[in-house]
Order: structure tokens, then C-alpha cells, then sequence
């Protein structure tokens, strides 16, 4: 198959979350099962600046928005070792940002921005012609690809068959903008109505794909059902609705940048047989980043995440607020988001010092020090569409206590006496979003930890789990193929 992945990150491009780490990582699994794969990315002026080897295309083209047009320059990007070409599409007006959507507050004009980007793409796969199998949408940034092929690109023949599958990676940001937005798409005001673009009186780019896509698949099989029936912020009508084409594909993990075993951020690479001595090392390297003088002996629980509400940081403030106090156990948060949660993390830091340990800031190299050195990493979503820490946090031997939903499910099996006698066990799953909860399954793995042959069975049975992105981008292969087995889907 000739595949286009339209995202609006991936790493080593651009990243603020999980999207950037599957759009980084899928396209090398498609390529590496044999299929043709680009993919498009907008041209953010940190995206150019990081040393990759990006080159003109010589392509460059005006791209219609509402009455007038905003020029396109093509780049490419082709890594030594990498099979997929990436394309960026540069605009400095819209792309030459100090972020990729903004800071505390959405840049004014995302929707043009977006818009933009996905009318860009659409002429990009038109221009390198060759017709395309699938156009792979992912989330709200290039909703508007679907309904494009649809309506305004329905007889480009450069397309080829071009069937589109749109893929959602949160629920909770759906490109919501002001109606008169709409004018920018191009595309005509009839199709702006609650069965197509509109959303509440507002354009919705993520509904206006979920509409128009062959295909809709989000990332497992557990978020897949949420959002049928109460997860899907206003829109699960229309996802059970179209539940016949909705399916769930849990992310693989980029297996050679997070690989203990071959880990340049780590002072000593390990695997299943010497994780304590890798831990050791990681926590004596950990201890020297935090200004302390010696590693601390009590197990290591770890919390990496955006400080929103999604990730349960509140089940977290008020956990570390009730027990830090008891001394069992030394925490480290790493995150960035939310001033309120940061200044609460701050204050509990310095109540608790040497006992709770904050890192604001997003720190990649860190992060991974962090899983390496840690006992128990905690993921208490509120909901969680896959969840791309826990996965890191098994590999690196870290296990992971998380609340009962959405990907969370599908990837951690809870310790019961059945799963450890199974040797299935992989961490501490607990049911309601509340603290008690929360405190009550760290209980359960502080209990467990104190049990050495135990602990050892649950760290080895983590960190034999493939994550890899070969299972995952078999599945999205199979989908993009029942895709172009069924006839493309017609709206209106
Ligand atoms: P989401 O995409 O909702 O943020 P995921 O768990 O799918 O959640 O992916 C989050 C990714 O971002 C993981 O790779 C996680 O390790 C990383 N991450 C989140 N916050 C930070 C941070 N402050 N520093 C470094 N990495 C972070």
C-alpha cells in the first residue's frame, strides 16, 4: 500500500504528547512491512532548527483560504536508516512560533493554522501524484483531510483511490472554532450541520473527520468502547453510530529509543537479569540531577505526565499531601502543565524535602532516568486513550499502579493471586477516580515490594512484554486493507 500519515507532530520533530511518539513510529513500521509511507508535518521553526538533515523540495504552491491564499514551501527530511521520507510544509507566518499550539492559551488563529495544513497536505499528495491507498488523519489538526477528499478533491485522480482513516488519540481536544471559521475550509456552508461539521454551532474539525473517514480507529480497544457510550465528550452518538468502522489499535513504543539495555541518558544499561544493578546506578545518577548527596533506599515512586486533569494529578497532590508524611516511600514528579498543580506540587516538595521531589519542565532525557530509577510509577487517568508511560515504565522495570481505563486496561494486568500465579502480573490496577483508591493499590504494590521474589516476578513479567511497533502496525496494515476492501464511505 501507498500510505500518507498527516500529523501535526512526531518525534524527532515536533512532540508535546503520545501522538508525536506514534506518529514518529509508525511510519517505519508500515515501511518496514513492505508498504510505501510518507509523511506530512507542519514546517514549525523548531522542527527546522534541530540539525536534521531537511532539504527544499523545489515544491512550492499557494493554498486557497477563504478569499485569499497563503503560500506553502515544501521541505523534506530523509534520516539516514529510515524508509518513510518526511515532508514539512513551511509557512513562517503560521508556523514560526515559539510552540506548536500555543501557551496557556491557543494561539488565535490554530483554526487557519490547521486549516492550512491540511488543505497543504491534500495538494502535497495531489503533487507527488502516484495515487495514494490511505491517507492517515490524526486528530483534530487534520480532521478537515477526510472531508476534503470528500468534497473538494472527490475527482483528483493524482489521489488515487485514497481512502482516509482517521485516528484519535484524545477525545478531549476536538478542534472546536468559531462557525465563521468555517469560511477558511473552503468547503460549502451546507455541510455545516449537526450531521457533518457543526458541533453545537461551532465548527468541529475532529467531528467534521469522524464523519467523513472510510475508517475511524482510536488507540486501544477499551478507549474504543468508552467512547461509544460516556467518553466521548458530546460525540459518542455519532461513534456508535458509526461503531461498525471504529476500532481500537493499542500503541507500540519506539523499542530503540526507550531500550534499558541500550539506553545512552542511563549510567548503566541493563536488562531482566541485572535490573536492580541498572536501578542502582540509575538512582545514584537521579540522586546527583536532584542536588541530593546519596540515592535514597526507600522504593522509588515516580509520576511522569502533563499536570491536567486528564492525568489525575489531583489523586496525586492529595495522595503525596495524606502519606509523603508516613516516610515510606521517596516520590518524584516530572511534569509540566497546569500553574495551580505546580505550584501545589511545589509547595508539597518543600513541606516534604527528600521525601518528594518535583521537576517542573518537560525533560525527554530525563524521563527516561527517571523510569529507569523507579520501583512504582503512578497512572491514576482520569482517562486515558492508550497511555504511553505505563508502557515505558514495564519496560523499564517500573511498575506501574494505574486507575481502570481506556488503554490502561488493555495494557497492565493487575496483581491478583490468579495473575501471579499465571506469572502474568504486571502492576496495580484500581477502579474508582479517588484518592482512597489510588492510596489503596500503592499500598497493595509497597506490600508487594517488600516482598523480593515477588517484586522480582512482577518486574520480570513487565519487562518481557513486547511493546514493539511490529504487532501495531500489522494491525493498522490490516485495517488500511479491510479499508480499501469496502467501498468509500458517502456523506450527504
Ligand atoms: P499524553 O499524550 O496524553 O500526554 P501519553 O502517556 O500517551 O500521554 O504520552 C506522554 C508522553 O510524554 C510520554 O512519552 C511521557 O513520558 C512524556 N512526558 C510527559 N510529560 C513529560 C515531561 N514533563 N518530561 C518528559 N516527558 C514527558
Amino acid at each position: 500500500m501507498r500510505i500518507l500519515e498527516i500529523a501535526s507532530e512526531a518525534v524527532p520533530f515536533a512532540k508535546t504528547g503520545g501522538l508525536a511518539d506514534v506518529a514518529g513510529a509508525l511510519p517505519e513500521a508500515l515501511a518496514g512491512l513492505g508498504h510505501e509511507v510518507a509523511v506530512v508535518l507542519p514546517g514549525y521553526a523548531a522542527a527546522l532548527s534541530q540539525g536534521l538533515p531537511i532539504e527544499p523540495t523545489g515544491i512550492e504552491f499557494d493554498v486557497p483560504i477563504g478569499t485569499r491564499t497563503r503560500p506553502a514551501r515544501i521541505l523534506r527530511c530523509h534520516r539516514e536508516g529510515m524508509r518513510a521520507d518526511v515532508y514539512l510544509i513551511a509557512n513562517g507566518e503560521l508556523f514560526d512560533r515559539p510552540s506548536l499550539y500555543g501557551g496557556a492559551h491557543d494561539y488565535p488563529d490554530n483554526a487557519e493554522r490547521f486549516i492550512f495544513f491540511s488543505r497543504a497536505a491534500m495538494e502535497l499528495a495531489c503533487r507527488l501524484g502516484g495515487g495514494w491507498d490511505i491517507l492517515h488523519c490524526h486528530d483534530w489538526q487534520a480532521g478537515l483531510v477526510p472531508a476534503y477528499r470528500k468534497v473538494l478533491y472527490a475527482d483528483r485522480n493524482e489521489l488515487g483511490v485514497a481512502r482516509t482513516v482517521m485516528t484519535i488519540h484524545n477525545m478531549a481536544y476536538q478542534g472546536l472554532f468559531w462557525h465563521w471559521d468555517m469560511l477558511l475550509t473552503g468547503i460549502d456552508w451546507r455541510h455545516f450541520t449537526w450531521q457533518e461539521m457543526e458541533f453545537y454551532g461551532k465548527l468541529s474539525l475532529l467531528k467534521t473527520g469522524l464523519v467523513f473517514a472510510d475508517a475511524i480507529s482510536t488507540v486501544s480497544p477499551t478507549y474504543a468502547r468508552e467512547i461509544r457510550t460516556s467518553g466521548g465528550c458530546g460525540l459518542e452518538g455519532l461513534l456508535a453510530a458509526r461503531s461498525d468502522v471504529l476500532t481500537g489499535i493499542v500503541n507500540g513504543i519506539d523499542t530503540t529509543i526507550w531500550d534499558p539495555s541500550a539506553d545512552p541518558t542511563l549510567p548503566r544499561a541493563f536488562g531482566i537479569a541485572d535490573v536492580e544493578h541498572g536501578k542502582e546506578a540509575a538512582r545514584a545518577a537521579l540522586a546527583a540531577r536532584l542536588g541530593r548527596p546519596a540515592p535514597d533506599a526507600r522504593p522509588l515512586v515516580a509520576f511522569i505526565g502533563r499536570l491536567v486533569q486528564q492525568k489525575g494529578v489531583e489523586l496525586v497532590i492529595e495522595l503525596l499531601a495524606r502519606s509523603a508524611g508516613n516516610g515510606r516511600a521517596h516520590f518524584v514528579v516530572l511534569g509540566t502543565g497546569s500553574e495551580d498543580y505546580e505550584g501545589e506540587l511545589r509547595r508539597l516538595a518543600e513541606v516534604y524535602p527528600g521525601t518528594v521531589d518535583v521537576v517542573i519542565g518537560f525533560d525527554e532525557g530525563l524521563s527516561h532516568l527517571v523510569q529507569a530509577a523507579a520501583d512504582i510509577t503512578l497512572v491514576p487517568s482520569q482517562f486515558e486513550p492508550c497511555g504511553l508511560t505505563q508502557l515505558y515504565a514495564q519496560r523499564y522495570g517500573s511498575i506501574p499502579v494505574v486507575r481502570s481505563t481506556g488503554g490502561l486496561v488493555d495494557t497492565v494486568i493487575d496483581a491478583t493471586p490468579e495473575a501471579i500465579r499465571d506469572g502474568a502480573a504486571t502492576g496495580f490496577v484500581f477502579g474508582r477516580f479517588d484518592t482512597n483508591d489510588l492510596e489503596q493499590a500503592l499500598e497493595r504494590a509497597l506490600a508487594a515490594h517488600a516482598d523480593g521474589p515477588l517484586w522480582r516476578s512482577l518486574v520480570a513479567n513487565a519487562m518481557r512484554r513486547d511493546w514493539s511497533w511490529r504487532a501495531s502496525g500489522r494491525d493498522y496494515a490490516r485495517l488500511f486493507e479491510q479499508t480499501l476492501a469496502r467501498p468509500a464511505v458517502t456523506v450527504g
